[in-house]
């Protein structure tokens, strides 16, 4: 049943099952050889999970590395003593490479500038900075070209004030690995590892696979795979659903704060995109709204669970709050609500469930961002 522990402060918020998590880092081990790595994707606060208590339920079950998007972001980590290695997952600016090095976060390198540039403050530091060589195979966004890896690597593997201690890619169709662009993407890929071990340079931990193409593809999993969004207990894509049996770990729950019963014609929320079709309508508020994460584009569209049954939200999202309304029918007679009874935005309540991918589905987007989004300001309680 749902928990009960809640934030003192506020009628909403994200639990966080960390059980859950733990299964699902488990599920992903079990398609791992024993020397092959698990790299933790906890970037946008692990997926709008709390980056800094999973990483610690990740970092207890064992895992190699975490990989953020940021410099903040791996910082964060640290700071809450987080110490296995930290990738980050692009380059940043050059004016960031102190925090880096103070940190301990590897960047992503591609460019000689940064590289030697990194180099130097390691070397001033007395250290050595370890990176993480990005080469591009198709996607288009960042990395070394693929041909041009070698060359690249010849231009920087000089300085002693660095070291590469891995080499990626990252794939743009990874839910399609018998597809031509994937196979494409492999090859390239191959071919600049290939090269740099040819000429005697160490290419250090070798990865390219996100979680589709780690459920989908053994073969490309090299020396680590870098998992994010299935951890959470979200399916990349409908592929990998028969292949992989993963929980959900982010439930979005909130107390009804307010209940009316308006005349019939009244109109509800901004707009009054909603007027009450007859009497005997309840109209409950939810302290919850578009700025938790509740897209506005879901006004008058989606569903929320109460006492196991779906109930029709009403009325235009606001910011901070959003309304649902009750009606019972002689054929449906469900309970009308009260003060502080709990309804269930994301999750499950009794046999009744309500997903991120159906949300993501309302909303034209993917579960990815819907987790995202409900992860920057709801309080996250953890169970
Ligand atoms: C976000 C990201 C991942 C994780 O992707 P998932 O589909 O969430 O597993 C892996 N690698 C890179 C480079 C990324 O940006």
């Amino acid at each position: 049943m749902m928990a009960s522990k809640q934030p003192a402060t506020r009628w909403a918020w994200v639990e966080i099952d960390r059980g859950a998590l733990r299964r699902n880092v488990r599920a992903f081990k079990a398609l791992l050889g024993p020397r092959q790595k698990m790299c933790c994707v906890v970037k946008a606060d692990a997926y709008g999970h709390g980056a800094v208590e999973c990483a610690r339920v990740m970092h207890s079950m064992g895992v190699d590395m975490f990989a953020v998007a940021t410099v903040s972001e791996g910082a964060e980590l640290r700071e809450a003593g987080i110490s296995a290695p930290i990738l980050m997952l692009s380059e940043p600016p050059i004016s960031a490479i102190p925090e880096l090095i103070a940190h301990e976060i590897m960047p992503s390198v591609y460019t000689t500038e940064f590289a030697l540039a990194y180099g130097e403050c390691a070397v001033q530091a007395g250290t050595v900075g370890k990176y993480h060589l990005a080469i591009e195979t198709g996607m288009n966004r960042i990395g070394v070209h693929y041909t041009e890896a070698l060359e690249f690597m010849r231009g920087i593997d000089f300085h002693r004030g660095i070291e590469c201690d891995g080499v990626f890619t990252h794939f743009a169709t990874a839910d399609d690995p018998d597809g031509w662009d994937y196979k494409l993407q492999c090859r390239r890929f191959d071919e600049a590892v290939a090269a740099l071990r040819d000429a005697g340079l160490s290419c250090g931990t070798v990865h390219c696979d996100n979680t589709p193409a780690t459920i989908l593809d053994a073969s490309t999993h090299y020396d680590m795979v870098r998992v994010g969004v299935g951890l959470y207990g979200l399916q990349p894509c409908d592929a990998t659903r028969p292949r992989i049996s993963l929980e959900p770990v982010m439930s979005v729950r909130a107390r009804v704060t307010r209940t009316a019963h308006p005349a019939m014609g009244e109109g509800v929320g901004y707009g009054f995109t909603y007027r009450v079709p007859r009497t005997a309508v309840q109209i409950c508020t939810l302290p919850l709204g578009y700025a938790d994460g509740l897209s506005r584009t879901l006004s008058n569209r989606m569903e929320v669970l109460y006492r196991g049954e779906r109930v029709r939200q009403v009325g235009n999202i606001c910011m901070d709050q959003c309304m649902v309304a009750i009606h019972a029918t002689p054929i449906h007679p469900i309970p009308e609500a009260e003060y502080g009874d709990t309804m269930t935005i994301i999750g499950r309540d009794g046999h009744e469930e309500i997903t991120m991918d159906e949300m993501a589905e309302l909303r034209g987007t993917i579960n990815y961002e819907v987790a995202c989004n409900f992860g920057m300001r709801l309080e996250k309680v953890y169970l």
